[in-house]
């Protein structure tokens, strides 16, 4: 059953095969058994689950169906979720039971869903590999010893161990496609503003976009569908119409031009590029067009990212201060210790080095130097994919580097661990939609291909997507660890 997809299961409760009790139980005696090994989850919610299923099921049996009544899902932990405990991966929010739930929670609660658990996360999202969390790292259902990748690596790995059909993950950097990319299945980051900010804990506003993690493109498409939308609590989300994707991904025309930037080949790993290179002739039998961009800054991409992100970071972060809500520090003097040791013992390594890099890129005496130059190069990003859609309808390229890495490889080094994010940080610099999809293995692990595409063509990424896996079978392919 775990081997089934979103749509797959719809099918079953609505024709009532199975009752969303049954399926719901299912997913949590799952977790019972594997979550031991894998450690994606902070929270179960189990009674409450078992309640709302109570309550899909009667509403079936009254014939009234949404889009997912009945169908369980993870959140991850950086989502509010009203009563229930919402850490964000810290221990600066160990405790936090947040008095409201996020748009997107909101969202998928009106369509009938039902929340599992709140998956483990990088801490406040800061990471490639969910060694940050203060909850302890999570396992690769693919090798227990490696990292699922971040920072939403409980949400990718509950979904590809099948403890969860599907799940929410934040995308600011990467953090929903690299992910996907290592554990085999699907994430999509949606357009900036497609989707509400609202609830989302904040890391780097002008980044953050929420997203989902599912074994296909047409269950992506359905999830997008049920959060995508204009929200007044979020003046950054778009007042855009949202179109039926899983219609538009089922019937649009194939994307005819695809590019394929040749930054993203240059220095890659041998065997990723094989990986990428059957990818390709998969995509030229299936009668598209692939031809060569130049993404010239895309290589800058990183060393941008990591000082508008940072620096976004210390002006968020700023509202843990032992005060309001979160840790608060014992034995205090005055205000001022009360501030630093609740944040000193509040955060993790991590945050503290984003919070000091992006402090001291705000400073009067390095803004112009370190901040308005990652702004420019910023804007430079943005330019050119808006050249390069003038040309091609879609963007590919491998998602991340390589395979999963082993737990603790690239601990000690971060200027490692940041480049796993080479691939995915400029869609998030100019604010576009992406996704990765299981593309093939390599030493047994899988490996991702990114679709990008221009702001609010996602039907266009899905419609790709969807075929491509109709003539592959990757996103089929189970871990070997968790059976
Ligand atoms: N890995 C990136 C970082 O550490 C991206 C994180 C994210 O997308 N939330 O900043």
């Amino acid at each position: 059953m775990h081997e089934k997809t979103l749509i797959e299961l719809r099918e079953d409760i609505r024709s009532k095969k199975i009752s969303s009790t049954e399926l719901t139980k299912f997913y949590l005696d799952r977790i019972k058994k594997y979550d031991d090994k894998l450690n994606s989850f902070i929270t179960i919610t189990e009674e409450r689950a078992l309640e709302r299923a109570k309550i899909a099921d009667s509403e079936i049996a009254k014939g009234k169906v949404k889009k997912l009544t009945g169908i369980p899902i993870a959140q991850k932990d950086i989502f509010c979720t009203k009563g229930i405990k919402t850490t964000c991966g810290s221990k600066m929010l160990s405790n936090f039971i947040s008095p409201y739930d996020a748009t997107v929670i909101e969202k998928f609660n009106e369509e009938g869903s039902i929340m599992i658990g709140k998956t483990n996360m990088d801490e406040f999202a800061m990471g490639s590999s969910n060694e940050t969390s203060y909850f302890g790292n999570v396992h690769n259902p693919w090798n227990l010893e490696c990292v699922p990748g971040g920072s939403s690596g409980g949400s990718a790995a509950s979904v590809a161990a099948g403890l969860a059909p599907c799940a929410t993950g934040t995308d600011t950097g990467g953090s929903i496609r690299q992910p996907a990319s290592l554990t085999g299945i699907c994430g999509l980051k949606p357009t900036y503003g497609r989707v509400s900010r609202y609830g989302m804990i904040a890391f780097a506003s002008s980044l953050d976009q929420a997203g989902i993690f599912a074994k296909t493109a047409e269950d992506c498409a359905l999830l997008l569908s049920c959060i995508s939308g204009y929200d007044s609590k979020d003046s950054t989300s778009s007042k855009k119409d949202v179109p039926d994707y899983l219609e538009e991904c089922r019937n649009l025309n194939l994307p005819k031009k695809i590019g394929v930037p040749i930054e993203f080949l240059k220095d890659l790993d041998k065997g990723v590029a094989k990986v990428f290179q059957e990818a390709l002739r998969e995509l030229e039998n299936m009668n598209c067009e692939i031809v060569d961009i130049s993404l010239k800054s895309s290589k800058l991409g990183v060393s941008a990212y990591q000082v508008v992100a940072p620096a976004e970071c210390s002006s968020n972060l700023s509202r843990y201060d032992g005060v309001r809500f979160g840790h608060r520090a014992n034995n205090i003097k005055d205000i001022s210790e009360l501030y630093k040791k609740s944040r000193s013992e509040g955060f993790g390594n991590e945050v503290k080095r984003r919070i000091l890099v992006g402090t001291y890129a705000l400073s009067a005496g390095y803004y112009d130097a370190y901040y308005l130059k990652a702004q420019k190069i910023r804007s430079l990003i943005s330019s050119e994919f808006n050249t390069a859609f003038n040309n091609v309808d879609l963007i590919i390229g491998p998602t991340a580097p390589d395979v999963a890495f082993k737990i603790g490889e690239k601990m000690n080094d971060p200027i490692a661990m940041y480049l796993s994010d080479v691939y995915t940080v400029s869609t998030n610099l100019a604010g576009l939609p992406a996704i990765s999809i299981p593309m093939g293995l390599k030493n047994d692990l899988p490996l991702g291909l990114q679709i990008i595409g221009n702001h609010f063509q996602e039907s266009q990424i899905l419609s790709l997507a969807r075929q491509f896996q109709e003539v592959t079978d990757w996103h089929k392919k189970q871990p070997s660890e968790i059976k």
